[in-house]
C-alpha cells in the first residue's frame, strides 16, 4: 500500500512554525516510504478567510523546498484539494451518516442553545442535551419542507469508550460519555472539521494522519464516523506543541511564530527546517546538522518525542551561524547582497570581499547592514578609539602613523590586499613600529568603528585608493 500523508493548513494569513514543522513531519515520513505527499487548504470556517492567504502557504511550501505531489495549484487525482470547494460531498456524507443513525438533525435555536450553555456549571462540560434526537421522522421531514434551519449532528453512544492507537501517545480511551454531539453540518452548508477531515482523509487515501496534537482526544469521534460509514481508519501521529517557554505556546502576537516572521530576522531556509526538524524529533546519533536528503534518510516515527518542544532562539542562531559558515563564498554573497545594499551601495564595494571578512561571524543576515555602514559614510566617532593599551596607540601617537601611511598610500598605484598590505608592514618597518602601531590607527581613521569586519588593509581596498586618502586626511584634521 502506498503511504499518502497530508498536510491541511487553514488559511490564516501565515504559516506557523509548529505547522511547518507538521508539513516537515509528513513530507519526510511521505518520501522517506517513497509515497506521496499531499497539501489540501481547509477553509470551511468561511468567517476566518483571509485574502491571499492560500499563496502564503503555496509560496512558504515552495520556499521551504516542501514540494507537495498534490494540492490545489497542482492538481492530482483526488482533487479537489479545496475543501471549499468539495462543499457538496460533505452534505452527501452528512445524510448518509443520518440514515445510518451516526447522526441526527438538529433545528435548535440560538437562544436555546445559549441556555443549555448557561445552565452549566459547576466545571461540567456543556454539552449538547440530544434534544433533536427525539424528533419524529414526520417532524423533522416536515421542518426540512418548511426550510427550517438546521445542522448535522453526531450521535454519539451515551455508554462504552472508544479507543485507538497514536504512534506517538500509545493508546488513547476516551469515555463515549465525555464526547459532545458536535455539529458535523453547519446551517451554512459547510462541513466542520470533525467532518471533513473524516472525509477528505478517507476519499483522498490518507494512510497516515500527522497533525497537531490538539486533535488527540477527538479523534476518537472521528474514528467513530469512520466506523459507521464502514472506512478504514488512517494510522495517528499526534506531535506535541512547539512552545515559547514553558508556559506560552509560540504565538503570533510575539510575532515570533512564523516562518516568515524568522526569514525576516535574517534566518534562512535550511538552518530553519533543520532546526524545526529538531524540535520534537531526535535522530539515532549525536549529529545535529542536517540537510534536507539526510532529514529524509534518518527520519523515523520512532524518534518522535511526546514532550512538548520548547524553542531554543540561541540553538537556532547557532545553527544559522552553521549554515552560514559552511556555504560556499558565491552563495554567502548572493544571500548577503541584498542586506549589504541596506546600508551600502553595493555597486561601489567588492562584495565579494565583503563577503569573505564577513561569513566567518555572521550568525544573522539581518546584522549584515550594521556591520559594513561604515563603509558607505564615515560615522561620528571619538578619538579615543585610537587608544589601545597593548599596541601602544593613542590619538597623541596617532597622527605621525597616519601622515606616514598616507604618504605611503598615495604613491601606491597597486591598490590590491597585496599592494597595501605589503606596503605597510614596510612602512612599519622603516619607522621601526610594530605592525599594530600602524595599522590600529589607520583602521581606526578608515573606519571610525572599534571592532570592523577586517582590518586597515581590507578596509582601504573596500574603500579604494582615493577615499581611503580622504578619510586619512579627515583623521589627520580632527586629530590636530
Ligand atoms: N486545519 C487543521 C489545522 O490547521 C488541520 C488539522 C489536521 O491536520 O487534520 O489545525
Amino acid at each position: 500500500m502506498e503511504v499518502r500523508t497530508r498536510f491541511a493548513p487553514s488559511p490564516t494569513g501565515y504559516l506557523h512554525i509548529g505547522g511547518l514543522r507538521t508539513a516537515l513531519y509528513a513530507w519526510l515520513f511521505a518520501r522517506k516510504n517513497k509515497g506521496s505527499f499531499i497539501l489540501r487548504i481547509e477553509d470551511t470556517d468561511r468567517e476566518r478567510l483571509v485574502d491571499d492567504a492560500c499563496r502564503v502557504i503555496y509560496d512558504t511550501m515552495r520556499e521551504a523546498g516542501l514540494y507537495y505531489d498534490e494540492g490545489p495549484d497542482v492538481g492530482g487525482d483526488y482533487g479537489p484539494y479545496i475543501q471549499s470547494e468539495r462543499k457538496d460531498l460533505y452534505k452527501k456524507y452528512a445524510e448518509e451518516l443520518v440514515e445510518k443513525g451516526a447522526a441526527y438533525y438538529c433545528f435548535c435555536t440560538k437562544e436555546r442553545l445559549e441556555q443549555l450553555h448557561d445552565a452549566v456549571k459547576d466545571g461540567n462540560v456543556a454539552k449538547y442535551d440530544k434534544h433533536c434526537l427525539k424528533l419524529s421522522p414526520e417532524e423533522i421531514k416536515e421542518k426540512l419542507d418548511a426550510g427550517v434551519p438546521y445542522v448535522i449532528r453526531q450521535n454519539i453512544p451515551e455508554t462504552g469508550e472508544t479507543t485507538y492507537e497514536d504512534a506517538v501517545f500509545g493508546t488513547i480511551t476516551v469515555p463515549n460519555c465525555d464526547m459532545d454531539d458536535n455539529v458535523l453540518l453547519k446551517s451554512d452548508g459547510y462541513p466542520t472539521y470533525n467532518l471533513a477531515n473524516v472525509v477528505d482523509d478517507h476519499l483522498m487515501g490518507i494512510t497516515h494522519v500527522i497533525r497537531g496534537v490538539e486533535y488527540l482526544s477527538s479523534t476518537p469521534k472521528y474514528n467513530l464516523l469512520y466506523d459507521a460509514l464502514g472506512w478504514q481508519k488512517p494510522e495517528y501521529i499526534h506531535l506535541p506543541p512547539v512552545m515559547k517557554d514553558k508556559h506560552q505556546k509560540l504565538s503570533k502576537r510575539n510575532g515570533d511564530a512564523s516562518y516568515e516572521d524568522f526569514i525576516k530576522k535574517g534566518y534562512i531556509k535550511d538552518a530553519i527546517i533543520n532546526y524545526i526538524a529538531l524540535l520534537g524529533w531526535s535522530p539515532a546519533g549525536t549529529q545535529e546538522i542536517f540537510s534536507l536528503e539526510e532529514l529524509t534518510e534518518a527520519f523515523s516515527l520512532e524518534g518522535l518525542s511526546k514532550s512538548p518542544a520548547i524553542f531554543d532562539n540561541e540553538k537556532l542562531t547557532w545553527m544559522n551561524a552553521e549554515y552560514l559558515r559552511n556555504m560556499s563564498l558565491e552563495q554567502f554573497e548572493e544571500l548577503a547582497r541584498p542586506y549589504m545594499a541596506q546600508a551600502i551601495d553595493t555597486d561601489r564595494f567588492d562584495t565579494m570581499l565583503i563577503s569573505r571578512l564577513i561569513q566567518p561571524r555572521t550568525e544573522v543576515l539581518t546584522e549584515i547592514p550594521g556591520k559594513i555602514a561604515f563603509l558607505q559614510k564615515m560615522p561620528e566617532y571619538s578619538s579615543d578609539l585610537y587608544f589601545h593599551k597593548k599596541m601602544k596607540t593613542s590619538a597623541e601617537t596617532a597622527p605621525p602613523m597616519l601622515k606616514a601611511a598616507r604618504e605611503a598610500l598615495s604613491g601606491l598605484d597597486d591598490f590590491t590586499e597585496e599592494g597595501v598590505h605589503d606596503l605597510l608592514i614596510g612602512l612599519a618597518e622603516k619607522l621601526e613600529v610594530k605592525n599594530g602601531q600602524l595599522m590600529w590607527p589607520v583602521r581606526v581613521a578608515l573606519s571610525g568603528e572599534p571592532v570592523t569586519p577586517g582590518g586597515a588593509v581590507e578596509i582601504a581596498v573596500l574603500l579604494g585608493k582615493e577615499e581611503t586618502l580622504k578619510r586619512l586626511d579627515d583623521a589627520i584634521a580632527a586629530l590636530e
